[in-house]
This record gives C-alpha cells, sequence and structure tokens, in this order.
C-alpha cells in the first residue's frame, strides 16, 4: 500500500522537475508525502533529495555536494533542537519557495550555474541563469561556488500566465521557476530572480550574508541573527504574518547555528547538516476518516456540502469538520464514507480536504431536494442551488449577512444559530424584536453578555442608506452597486420608485442587474418599510482627508496596487486607472520614462512617491508593516 504511494509520489516529482507540470497539485504531493511520512517516518524515499537531472540539459556535479534540510513543524520542536546549542547565535532566514542553485566562479568570473538535482549531481543551466535578474558575471577577488533561490515575483507570475493558452499555464510561481529555468528557449527567464543565501567560504553565517550583500552587492535573502531564542521564535511570528503581503512565496524560515565551527563540528547525517534546520509555517496536514456530510443552504441559495470527520488534533485544535465546497470539487476527491483523507487548515480559514489517500468506495449521495424546504434543488454540475425564494434557511442567512453588514459587536454567528434554533431569529427585523431575556436564558449566555449585545443592537441603528442597501443582501447586488445607485438616486425611497427602464439607463447596468435590483426591492419591500421605521439613516460619509483628491497609481511599489487603492477609498479619494487633465497625483516610485508619467508632465499633473502618498493620511491610519526584517546591530557598531 504505502509502496504503491511512494511511487506516485517519485512519478509526480519526477514530472514536476523535467517539464514544470505536475500531475499533482503541491498541495496533494505534500498531503500524500506528508501521509507517508506520518506512516512510515523511516522510509528510504526521505532520503532521496530533489531529483535526477533532466535529460535534455548536461549533468554537472556539485563541487560541494548541496543537502537538504531536515524540516520542523512547531515551536516545541525547535526549541528542544536549540537546546543542544544553549548561547550560541542563532541566524534566521527566510525559506524563499523557488528552485535552489549553485554558481560557481573561478578567477572572479562565472563559469556555470548547476541546479540542486539530487544534492551531488544537478543539470548544467548557465544559458539560462546569465538572463535572470540580479545575476553577477564578475564578482571581486572570488573563487567558490554561490548559493542562491530562482524565485519568481508574484506579479510576474500572473503576467506569465496571462499571455499562456490555458493548457501551459503554471499552477504556482514555484513549480513556474522551476520550469522556466529549465526552458531550453530561456524564454520568460528575464522575470526570474536569483536572492543568495550562501557561499561556501568557512565564515560564520551572519558574515556570509553581510559578505554577498555588501562586499558583492547581490540580492540576499533577509535573515536576522541573535543569541537570545526568544528573539528569533517572535521573528518568525512577524514572518507569519508578513507573509501575505510578500511579492514572493516563502514557506518557512532556515535556522542555523551561526558559527561555522559549530556546524563543522555537528557535520551532517545524510547529507543534511545536523546545525540547521527548516521551520515551515504550516503542517502540511493531518490524515483522518471522513464519517459524513451535511448540506447547508446560503444566503443565496447555494447548497454547500460540509463533511464531518473523526476528530483529529492540528496545531493544537481540534477539528472535526471541514469544507467540500461544492459537487465539483466531490467528484474530483472522489470521498466516499470511511475513506481517510489529508486535511489542512491555515489559519482561522476552515479546515479544508486536500485528497483522499484510502478509498472504501462507498460514495456520497447528491441531494435532490432542499434539506430544509424540500423544494426541488437545481444543479450546474458544480454547485447545487435551492431556488424557492422564500426558503427560510436562505432568510436566516440573509439576516446573519445584515449582522455581520453592520457589524454588531458580539453578535456572533453561534448566538445567531442558537436563537434560529429557539425560533428568534428567522428574519432581519427579528434582530429588533429580541429581548434581554431571549439571550440572558440561553446556555452560556450571562445577563452581562446580553446586555451588552442588546446595546451593540441599539448603536447598530445608526447607519448610511447604502450601508442598509448592502446589508438587506439582495442576490445579484454587489456593494460597488449598491453605491452606485445610492449616489445616482439619493435615497431608499427614491431607488424603491424606479423600475428597469430607470436603472438600465445608467453606466454599467444590464438588463440582468436591473431587473435583480427592482426584483429584490420588490420582494423584500415589506421588510424595507418596516426597517426604515426603526433604523436612523443618515447621510452618506463623504468627509475624509483625501476627498475631492485623485490618485493613479503606476510601477513598482511595496505592496500590490490594491493595498494604496484601498487606502484611497477608506479616507475618501478617488482612484483613477490613467492619468487624465483632473487627475490630482500620480503616485510611482521611478518617475521618468514611463508614458504615464509623460503624460503626467503634459498635463502638468503633479507627480509623487509612494513615501509621500503616505504621508498624506492622518498619522494615526494604519500604514503597512515594514517589510525589512534585516537586523545586524548585535554584530555591528551602533
Ligand atoms: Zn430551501
Amino acid at each position: 500500500m504505502i509502496e504503491e504511494k511512494i511511487q506516485k509520489l517519485i512519478k509526480a516529482k519526477r514530472a514536476y522537475y523535467t517539464d514544470g507540470h505536475s500531475e499533482m497539485t503541491d498541495q496533494e504531493f505534500d498531503a500524500l508525502e506528508e501521509y507517508v511520512r506520518q506512516q512510515n517516518p523511516d522510509h528510504p524515499y526521505f532520503e532521496i533529495v530533489g531529483h535526477d537531472p533532466s535529460p535534455y540539459w548536461s549533468s554537472a556535479e556539485h563541487n560541494i555536494p548541496m543537502g537538504s534540510l531536515d524540516k520542523v513543524h512547531n515551536e516545541d520542536d525547535i526549541k528542544k533542537w536549540t537546546q543542544k546549542y544553549k548561547g550560541s547565535f542563532f541566524t534566521l532566514e527566510w525559506k524563499l519557495d523557488g528552485l535552489s542553485l549553485s554558481l560557481d566562479y573561478k578567477d572572479s568570473k562565472f563559469v556555470r550555474a548547476i541546479t540542486r538535482g539530487n544534492g551531488f549531481k544537478g543539470e548544467d543551466i548557465s544559458d539560462n541563469v546569465v538572463l535572470m535578474q540580479n545575476f553577477k558575471k564578475m564578482l571581486p577577488d572570488f573563487e567558490g561556488s554561490l548559493r542562491a533561490e530562482i524565485i519568481l515575483y508574484k506579479e510576474d507570475f500572473e503576467k506569465i500566465n496571462s499571455i499562456l493558452s490555458e493548457s501551459d499555464k503554471y499552477s504556482n510561481p514555484r513549480n513556474a521557476a522551476a520550469g522556466i529555468s529549465r526552458r531550453l528557449d530561456g524564454k520568460f527567464c528575464k522575470y526570474l530572480r536569483l536572492i543568495y543565501y550562501d557561499i561556501t567560504e568557512m565564515i560564520d553565517e551572519y558574515e556570509k550574508i553581510k559578505k554577498l550583500r555588501d562586499d558583492f552587492g547581490l540580492v540576499t535573502v533577509e535573515s536576522y541573527t541573535d543569541n537570545n531564542f526568544d528573539k528569533i521564535i517572535s521573528t518568525f511570528n512577524t514572518l507569519k504574518d508578513l507573509r501575505p503581503n510578500l511579492p514572493f512565496g516563502i514557506d518557512g524560515a532556515v535556522i542555523k547555528v551561526s558559527s561555522i565551527d559549530i556546524q563543522q563540528k555537528e557535520g551532517s547525517i545524510k547529507n543534511k547538516p545536523k546545525a540547521q534546520k527548516a521551520w515551515k509555517f504550516d503542517p502540511p496536514g493531518a490524515a483522518t476518516v471522513f464519517l459524513k456530510e451535511e448540506w447547508d443552504v446560503g444566503r443565496t441559495g447555494v447548497v454547500t456540502p460540509l463533511a464531518h470527520l473523526k476528530p483529529v488534533q492540528i496545531e493544537g485544535s481540534e477539528i472535526k469538520k471541514a469544507t467540500l465546497h461544492n459537487i465539483a470539487e466531490i467528484k474530483r476527491l472522489g470521498i466516499g464514507y470511511g475513506d481517510t483523507v489529508m486535511i489542512e487548515k491555515r489559519g482561522d480559514i476552515i479546515p479544508k480536504i486536500i485528497s483522499v489517500v484510502e478509498h472504501k468506495n462507498k460514495p456520497i449521495k447528491i441531494p435532490d431536494s432542499c434539506p430544509y424546504c424540500n423544494s426541488l434543488l437545481s444543479n450546474d454540475g458544480i454547485r447545487l442551488f435551492c431556488t424557492n425564494h422564500d426558503c427560510f434557511r436562505k432568510e436566516f442567512y440573509r439576516t446573519l449577512y445584515w449582522i455581520k453588514t453592520l457589524e454588531i459587536d458580539t453578535f456572533g454567528k453561534s448566538l445567531a444559530h442558537e436563537l434560529y434554533n429557539e425560533g428568534k431569529l428567522t428574519c432581519i427585523a427579528d434582530i429588533y424584536r429580541l429581548k434581554k431575556y431571549d439571550i440572558s436564558t440561553l446556555e452560556r449566555w450571562g445577563e452581562k453578555s446580553a446586555e451588552k449585545i442588546m446595546e451593540n443592537i441599539e448603536k447598530s441603528k445608526n447607519i448610511t442608506p447604502t450601508k442598509f442597501l448592502i446589508a438587506l443582501g439582495i442576490p445579484g447586488i454587489s456593494d460597488r452597486t449598491c453605491e452606485e445607485l445610492l449616489q445616482t438616486f439619493g435615497t431608499i425611497d427614491e431607488l424603491m420608485n424606479k423600475n428597469v427602464s430607470d436603472i438600465i439607463k445608467l453606466k454599467g447596468f444590464s438588463d440582468i442587474s436591473a431587473t435583480n435590483i427592482v426584483n429584490g426591492l420588490a420582494k423584500f419591500s415589506e421588510e424595507i418599510k418596516y426597517l426604515l421605521k426603526i433604523i436612523n439613516l443618515k447621510t452618506e460619509e463623504t468627509e475624509g482627508s483625501l476627498s475631492n483628491i485623485s490618485f493613479c497609481f503606476t510601477g513598482a511599489m511595496e505592496h500590490p496596487r490594491s493595498f494604496y487603492q484601498n487606502l484611497v477609498k477608506k479616507h475618501g479619494g478617488e482612484n483613477k486607472s490613467s492619468v487624465t487633465k483632473d487627475l490630482t497625483y500620480l503616485v510611482c516610485n521611478e518617475n521618468k520614462g514611463s508614458t504615464k508619467s509623460k503624460k503626467a508632465e503634459k498635463y502638468g499633473t503633479k507627480i509623487i512617491t509612494e513615501k509621500e502618498f503616505l504621508s498624506m493620511l492622518p498619522s494615526n491610519s494604519e500604514l503597512p508593516k515594514k517589510i525589512r526584517l534585516v537586523s545586524y546591530s548585535l554584530f555591528e557598531d551602533e
């Protein structure tokens, strides 16, 4: 059984390294590998590093073998490991999610670049490496090897995929970096970047990074050195928070004992250095058994399956349920009762079933009627829908949507479900009919918390017309549409009097969207009238520190463009996608040469940098966390 799975892993690995296209997704691969590891941690498979060289490139032997690292998944394991090196300095480096490479130099000149391969032998892809960003042909007074990771920025990954045909698209930036590095035509290599992390010299870890960065002027991996291990741990945790905002992927950190003497003394086991560990972010997952499914009907009528699982621990919390998304996902997984599945949990997101590793062949039965209102379900091949407009479960989720949109503090999902089960929360109006004792008499809810919730409900009555319209949760209407409608018609009452032909006249509205709006408002008209008696609508907030100011962002910036655009929106400003005569500011960091900046110069539009833009925001507003983590202060004169 295990051997079969090992063969599957080896096959996928080979496919992935030869043409960059794997049969399994990365998640499936990791999940299966983790499952095998849990079943048989000493299997010889785990001693294989990387892959055999592909036949397309000539293979070359490494001067010094490229080892791999032992993986650690939690703080306890990493702490245990440090005990042995008490008092030593440790270096934490970002673990970049790309392809490892060794670059050889002789007489200060570049000689060749070899992929990690199986650690001893890799492919000589020099022809492609010279095309990559951050490559240097000459280094001052150096003979030896550098180690770098070939990575692809997320935005470049999108760019490349957008021009590739569906079947040629890469599944993620790491896969793309591996595939592009080996393309025989060298295409797209200019998008790849080298980030250096090691040098074959007998110096301490922090000195290696310093040398690469300061003496050679290379782009290096971010690193942090300290002899207080608690600080190393907190840096690791900061890194976790930074991860989603980074322009490229990282999958953890490499922790090394800084001293080269200790590293030498410790040596390696099976080509894995003992004084280094790879601390990975999330455990790839855990294996458990699928017990049964449960179907729920959301606000818009989509019927979603939820999996009940045999309880299992992931990072200290017990997992009993996971999402199954839709019927297409059930089909893709081929999941059935009693199957062994790999699940994954990332952050606060609901756990997900990644793959089935053991089938029992008792497939899930797909329902044909709504589990709540019993009406026949429609099926588009991907999802199931309850089309009954009066389905009471949909109504409940619309109520929950109202609570969420109005951000009624402490009124959470679980309270809503409890009140629903008691028959006290079936529609939006019910929220305002609730009495304190309806809550205080529930289990786990005392007088005090009930009082607080009643206060918060009271506070939620002051909202803008736009928020009111959004919170109604009319199917087929986006938040943006709600904003536009109220900007045009001013009040809810005015909007209620409009028909399809009035709305269709507005820019960007189709027959379908106009009909959705008119029908939705008609359907909920009684409810709207009732709510308007309770709710105090206040005028729209347009006041903001950036009101009447427009911005257009262009060129490379520290964060994705949407990050800055959201800030503009939040502070009452306007975003523009192109440079027009009435644009107030063009924001870009390198202001010469681009079409946009030329146009701005022509119109006399002010050009500012990202920094200048950020300084225009009120001082107490949330600013981006600093991405750069480097700290050498312990070793340099302060
Ligand atoms: Zn229904």
